[in-house]
């Protein structure tokens, strides 16, 4: 948090390589997952805003809950995402609506633990080892500005590859 999309930067990267291994839209959805939490301290007004959600364990407690919630959800939605794009010119956008526990488990862990991992270097409210140690060696690590290039420049990247491999394929997905 209050950044959230940057997060998907990475995300489109590790898809990018990953292929069908990997679940960007299970990603996606634990990055809302575990930005609820600052979400509702920032509408409260609370001075810490990353509690537990923003820790390495919560994050194994919300990717368990992006997983469960998010595979059935996130294949109902690519379902409708086909029906969208079900037009001339736009079908090589259509995607495999089925996601393998294995895609969707990775997309669910590597998107909350790779959040707590940016945000540690970032945000001075984090404990990201909390309960068992509440120092941060991460923070002001790298500067907050090069991380959103960071992931800029990955999303960007990550994004430009998948569609040239869709345009390249066609219905590539369809087939795998
Ligand atoms: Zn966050």
């Amino acid at each position: 948090m209050p950044f959230t999309p940057f997060h998907m930067g990475p995300g489109a990267a590790v898809k990018a390589v990953a292929g069908r291994y990997f679940s960007l839209t299970v990603f996606g959805f634990s990055q809302v997952m575990i930005d609820l939490e600052p979400l509702i301290r920032l509408f409260r007004g609370d001075s810490v805003l990353h509690g537990m959600s923003h820790t390495y364990l919560g994050a194994l407690v919300i990717g368990a809950v992006a997983l469960l919630a998010g595979k059935p959800l996130c294949e109902w939605w690519l379902r409708g995402w086909n029906r969208a794009v079900d037009i001339k010119y736009l079908r090589w956008l259509m995607v495999n609506p089925n996601i393998s526990w294995l895609a969707a488990s990775l997309g669910a862990f590597i998107g909350t633990l790779s959040h707590v991992l940016l945000d540690s270097v970032m945000h001075a409210d984090m404990h990201p080892f909390a309960p068992f140690s509440y120092a941060n060696q991460m923070l002001h690590l790298i500067p907050a500005g090069q991380i959103y290039l960071l992931c800029t420049i990955l999303g960007v990247a990550g994004f430009i590859a998948l569609a040239v491999v869709a345009l390249w394929h066609k219905h590539s997905f369809d087939t795998e």
